[in-house]
């Protein structure tokens, strides 16, 4: 994708953007900052380049060399 690409649900176009990612491996869950990707400037639609995908899952698979852990609440949804 380049900047300027239309969004494929609307007409909107992507930008990029860094993002914080959550990305699912081996049924884990991993949170990664300052992801390139691309944003609808519409809707929202995140993209992410081939490459990224590729480098997510091998900073997933190295996950024994993050530093940093993060912890928040989670909630349950109920009425
Ligand atoms: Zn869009």
């Amino acid at each position: 994708m380049r900047n300027g690409d239309k969004c494929e649900f609307c007409e909107g176009e992507a930008r990029p953007q860094l993002l914080l990612v959550r990305f699912h491996f081996k049924g884990q869950t991993i949170y990664v900052d300052n992801v390139p990707a691309w944003v609808c400037s519409k809707c929202g639609e995140q993209y992410f380049d081939a490459p990224v995908y590729k480098r997510l899952e091998e900073i997933a698979r190295h996950r024994s060399r993050i530093k940093k852990t993060i912890s928040f609440p989670l909630a349950v949804y109920s009425l």
